[in-house]
């Protein structure tokens, strides 16, 4: 069967995300037979560098041989059960091994299955957490999230709640709770001549007063750890982190990391929070967490949160959170597998490595025209295309620049998929020199076609 039917087939039934459908009237859509490595190939054998690590979950390369194996032995024992009353050693190894590699403090783990329904479950369980502690006592009910302004965390209501993308969250306003946004430390809008720690250490003044002003009626602050990934990967600096950390534990709010996206070696350390050498109380985790493979979460809390809840049945101060496949053993085994690989390969030195080579790869766009800024964070390297440089003027986004160097990639054999008119780079791990250089060099030439 050739691409024209499967396309067709698809459109005719299939509703895409993160898509306006019609848009497919002009845009290929793109059937995929298989994937090796970093590649993606389609029915008629044309291949794709895949640059976005497949929405910033895969890490070892697609069909990775020793991931496959994992799974397979674990098809022929268990493919899923309930993890309520019952547990198996999949989920309980890589609990273990979670608990062994993240921050300090953080002793318990909760699976999910996705990244937002573990920023459901961090919020639920941050709200719970201030209702079991405070019973009894005369301390009005926390009911108040804060989180920044551009933030992302999923987009289940909740999670949309306490995010600030307006393109997810706008039509949506009418139906989430409220919640307080500080705004965010992104380097993008520094002065010229103040560093990014400085301006990232300026604006903690407002998250600072925020806290201080609503201690009592706020439950948790939620952020994501150094990079703002879904608001077009905006960058701060670590030290935001070290204050933000600080001010929790004076002001006694909980403090939740969203590593959904920066975790597992993205940012040179296994989770972005070591920069700054700090723990949150609950850490969410997902995308690389099965090395790409399939969906699951994973909640680390610490055992102050986790004692929280344990009590006597009959004081109903349980946290009652599920979804059905919680935990799957397949997915544990797949994320046993990735853990597997990171130490045995040495990822996180590696990374460094490579990260390295993406720099000086990259280099070439700082004095390009149309460039304002190149932005990197381990391995996320960020362009943000505009009309002038100089003013960071943006072009209008009805002109959709971004498609332009989309499309021009794909006829290239390269899949960048640009956030409005931000191209980036969030290659998997395995990604070698060379294909650096292809991947870089084709984004310029669709940089240059999209700004001429
Ligand atoms: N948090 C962050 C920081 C994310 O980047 C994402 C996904 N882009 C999510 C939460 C939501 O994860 P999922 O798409 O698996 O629901």
């Amino acid at each position: 069967m050739d691409n024209t039917n499967y396309s067709a087939r698809d459109l005719s039934v299939l509703w895409h995300p993160c898509t306006q459908m019609k848009d497919h009237e002009q845009l290929p859509m793109i059937p995929i037979k298989k994937g090796k490595g970093i590649w993606l190939e389609d029915y008629e054998g044309k291949k794709y560098i895949d640059t976005i690590s497949s929405w910033w979950v895969n890490l070892f390369g697609h069909a990775n041989p020793y991931i496959n194996e994992a799974i397979k032995r674990q098809l022929d024992l268990l493919e899923h059960t309930l993890l309520a009353g019952f547990t198996h050693e999949p989920a309980i190894e890589l609990a273990e091994r979670l608990i062994k590699l993240s921050p300090p403090g953080l002793n318990k783990c909760f699976f999910a299955d996705n990244g937002s329904s573990a920023v459901e479950a961090a919020l639920k369980m941050s709200f719970h957490y201030w209702k079991n502690v405070n019973s009894g006592s005369n301390a009005k009910i926390r009911t108040k999230f804060v989180s920044l302004s551009n933030g992302y965390h999923g987009e289940t209501l909740g999670a949309l709640a306490v995010g600030d993308v307006a393109l997810y969250k706008d039509t949506y306003g009418p139906l989430l709770m409220e919640s307080i946004t500080v705004p965010s430390p992104d380097c993008y809008h520094k002065d010229a001549g103040v560093s990014c720690e400085e301006h990232s250490k300026e604006m903690f003044k407002q998250m600072e007063k925020t806290l201080s002003d609503h201690a009592e009626e706020v439950c948790a602050v939620i952020v994501e750890p150094l990079v703002q990934c879904a608001g077009s990967m905006r960058m701060y600096h670590p030290v935001y982190l070290e204050l933000l950390r600080k001010a929790c534990d004076k002001y006694n709010i909980l403090l939740i990391a969203d590593e959904i996206a920066v975790g597992f070696g993205r940012t040179g350390k296994m989770f972005a929070c070591e920069h700054a050498h700090i723990s949150p109380d609950i850490m969410c985790l997902s995308k690389g967490l099965t090395g790409g493979y399939l969906p699951l979460s994973a909640v680390l809390t610490s055992d102050t949160i986790y004692e929280a809840f344990y009590d006597d049945y009959l004081n109903r101060s349980a946290f009652l959170h599920s979804h059905s496949y919680t935990g799957n053993p397949l997915a544990c085994a797949a994320a046993n597998a990735t853990l597997d690989i990171f130490q045995r390969d040495n990822i996180i030195e590696k990374n460094i490595k490579l990260a390295n080579v993406l720099k000086a790869e990259t280099e070439k766009f700082v004095g390009h025209q149309h460039i304002s800024e190149v932005r990197q964070t381990g391995l996320i390297v960020a362009l943000e295309m505009v009309k002038d440089k100089n003013s960071k003027q943006a072009y209008p986004w009805e002109e959709r620049r971004g498609i332009e160097v989309y499309k021009y990639a794909l006829s290239q054999g390269v899949l960048l998929r640009p956030l409005g008119d931000v191209i980036y780079f969030m290659p998997p791990y395995i990604i070698t020199p060379e294909q650096i250089k292809i991947i870089s060099d084709i984004a310029l030439q669709g940089i240059n076609a999209a700004t001429h």
